[in-house]
């Protein structure tokens, strides 16, 4: 049986990445990894569901014990992905979803060099500032700062092998999903060709 694709979806707060990824699992036949924090849960999550919440020595004993495909500091908070789950995932033809940060996303493509990243930018910063300013959640200071974060991200984006402008929240959907869709059959074809006798 031919191997699952890995994706992985990146982009910064506030730039409806967690939205896009909402619907990509409506409507698109894929598994989403649940990544493993040392963050507070906040209102709204689900432990389990948006992630498997744990302590700082828990979470580092899974590094040392090599449970990770990859992890990261951000903030002051670990995140990571346990492998376990995502290789059997693979491995049994499922197409697999990481929503992961660039650092992890880096780690990801070196074991899994055909893996496929994707990067969703705003249309504009001002647009970005607009977005954490009106969402409510953070006061000015943790939005400068998210908005610094944010800038170092764009720089990875270059690394990605496709970046989507947000710019309206349907056309980045469709988007996402076509690409995703030609990367599919791109893969099946090679599969099948790789599998043909002459
Ligand atoms: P938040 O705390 O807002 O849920 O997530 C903060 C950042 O961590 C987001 O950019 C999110 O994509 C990223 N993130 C979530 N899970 C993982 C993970 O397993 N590994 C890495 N490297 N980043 C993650």
């Amino acid at each position: 049986m031919s191997k699952g694709i890995l994706f992985v979806m990146s982009g910064p707060s506030g730039t409806g990445k967690g939205t896009i990824c909402d619907e990509l699992l409506k409507r698109y036949d894929i598994f989403l990894s649940v990544s493993t924090t040392t963050r507070e849960i906040r209102k709204g999550e689900t432990e389990g569901v948006t992630y498997n919440y744990t302590t700082v020595a828990n979470f580092e004993r899974m590094i040392k014990n090599d449970e990770m495909l990859e992890y990261a500091k951000y903030g002051n908070n670990y995140y990571g992905t346990p492998q376990k789950t995502v290789r059997e995932m693979i491995d049994s033809g499922k197409n697999v979803l990481l929503e992961i940060e660039p650092q992890g996303a880096m780690q990801v493509k070196k074991i899994f060099t055909d893996a496929i990243l994707m990067f969703i930018v705003p249309p504009s910063m001002a647009e970005l500032k607009k977005r954490l300013t009106e969402r409510g959640r953070e006061n000015e200071e943790q939005i400068e700062e998210r908005l610094t974060a944010a800038r170092w991200e764009f720089g990875e984006a270059v690394k990605y092998n496709k970046v989507f402008i947000n710019d309206d929240l349907d056309e980045c959907v469709e988007a996402v999903i076509s690409y995703m869709n030609e990367k599919t059959s791109e893969r099946n074809f090679l599969n099948k060709l790789l599998k043909e006798e002459y």
